[in-house]
Formats: structure tokens, C-alpha cells, sequence
């Protein structure tokens, strides 16, 4: 018996509480079970906007338990491990933070319990990705550790898409028989458009993945967006795609 889709939801970016919370009540209404909640943001931009971070804390706890979500939230910092442990039941790692071997070193000294989501750098070979989940491993950490393709840089470069979701390096993981960690996908930052979130969501399931994490916002919120506006999609949509996603998956693992 397979393992239900883990299917991870919510803003790019937490930017209030009216928000979060506006967002969370509808994935709730959806039957979702974690909520993506990041505070902490990762800009390539030092002018853009960079999360509302330590302010964000008490906001994203407090309405994950509102909506009995689980939260999904990124750090960047050995120093927001303090505070993002005790509240976070998913520790997000991001696709630039990867290679930081002194951040994975940091992480898994704690020895948390918490699962952690480790994104696959955007030009990470497969011995790199190997390379940093053994830091995790060998460093202490104690809970599970869930791996995330979320495309890599080819020459499409915003022409038609962001990046491209290499459905081959998750097939070729899910065959090997050495890897036993689940891999689920992100096609939002893929993507970078809402129209191509559907196609690469479903392809993705198709190919084995484990789950989903995608961008969602509703109005007023989603077209003032101040990071990835383009690529959320909203709740009705997410909908369509998780009931979609769920018949591939079940078709896929039938014996
Ligand atoms: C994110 O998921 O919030 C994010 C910044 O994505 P990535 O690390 O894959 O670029
Ligand atoms: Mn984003």
C-alpha cells in the first residue's frame, strides 16, 4: 500500500496575518493537511522583499493550529532554528541553501525529530543531492527527510517556463533501489506561471512522485502578491489538481 499524496499548500510568502489566515481557511475547506507558511524568503534581490521574518512567527503558529494545519516553513539561518523548531512540524530547506553544508552541518546537530523538506538546488547533480541528505543523516538529524524537485535551470529561462522539472532525475530515484526517501515535486517554481502549474503537477504524480508542494493565494491577496504573484494558483484550481493527482496516483500504484 502506497503512502497518501503529501500535498503542501499556501503563499510564496506569509505577508499578514489577514492573509495567511484567508488562505489557510480555504485549504482547510479543501481537506488539506499542511500549510506552506514561509516568513523567511530567500530573494535574489537584496531590494526585494525579503519575508516579513521574526514578526511572521507568533502569525504563522497561530494559524496553523487555528485551522489544524501542519506547518511547512524555510529557514536560512542556523540562528531561526531556535525559533522555527518548536513550532514547525515540516523544516523547509531551500534550493539555494542546498550546498550550504555548514547550515545542513547546523540543522542536523540539533537532532530534531521534525521532518525536514530539502529542495533540490536548481543545478544540483544527483551525487550533490545524495551528498547533502548524508549530511543530514550523518550529522545527527533524527527525523525523516523528504526531497523536492522544483526544476533546474536549462535554456528556457523564462521564455515559456522558469525552470525545468526534471521528471527524469525523479524517475531515475524512484527506481534506484538505494533511495528510500520521498520525493515529492514543486511545479510552481517550475512553472513560474499559473497556467503550467496542472500539466506539470499531474506529469510529476505520472512519473511517482510522493506529493506536491504549490503555491496558492485567493483575492484580494493574490494580485498584490510581493513575490511569485504569477505562479500561485488559486483554491479552485489546487482542487481540481489534487482530485486529478489522486487518480493518477492510485492508478500508478495499482498492484
Ligand atoms: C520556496 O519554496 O519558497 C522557494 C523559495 O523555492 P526554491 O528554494 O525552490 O527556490
Ligand atoms: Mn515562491
Amino acid at each position: 500500500m502506497s503512502q497518501a499524496l503529501l500535498i503542501i499548500a499556501g503563499p510564496c510568502a506569509v505577508e499578514s496575518p489577514a492573509q495567511l489566515d484567508a488562505i489557510a481557511s480555504s485549504l482547510q475547506k479543501l481537506g488539506i493537511t499542511h500549510l506552506r507558511a514561509n516568513i523567511f524568503k530567500p530573494r535574489t534581490s537584496p531590494s526585494s522583499f525579503q519575508g516579513i521574518e521574526h514578526n511572521g512567527i507568533k502569525i504563522i503558529s497561530s494559524v496553523a493550529k487555528k485551522y489544524h494545519l501542519k506547518l511547512v516553513t524555510e529557514i536560512l539561518d542556523p540562528d531561526h532554528l531556535l525559533l522555527i523548531a518548536p513550532i514547525a512540524d515540516i523544516i523547509q530547506i531551500g534550493s539555494r541553501n542546498m550546498h550550504n553544508s555548514a547550515l545542513l552541518k547546523k540543522i542536523a546537530q540539533a537532532h530534531l525529530k521534525n521532518p525536514i523538506l530539502l529542495k533540490r538546488g536548481f543545478a544540483a547533480t544527483k551525487q550533490e543531492v545524495l551528498g547533502a541528505i548524508n549530511y543530514l543523516k550523518e550529522y545527527g538529524h533524527q527525523g525523516e527527510i523528504i526531497l523536492c524537485e522544483r526544476g533546474i535551470r536549462t535554456f528556457t529561462d523564462g521564455e515559456y517556463s522558469r525552470a525545468t522539472l526534471d521528471l527524469n532525475f525523479l524517475a531515475a530515484l524512484k527506481s534506484d533501489p538505494l533511495f528510500h526517501h520521498r520525493i515529492i515535486i514543486d511545479p510552481s517554481h517550475a512553472a513560474g506561471t499559473a497556467k503550467l502549474i496542472e500539466p506539470l503537477a499531474l506529469a510529476g504524480i505520472a512519473a511517482g512522485a510522493d506529493g506536491l508542494l504549490i503555491e496558492v493565494s485567493l483575492e484580494p491577496y493574490l494580485s498584490q502578491a510581493q513575490s511569485d504573484k504569477e505562479q500561485h494558483i488559486t483554491p479552485d484550481v489546487l482542487k481540481n489538481i489534487i482530485q486529478k493527482s489522486k487518480q493518477i496516483h492510485q492508478l500508478i500504484n495499482k498492484k
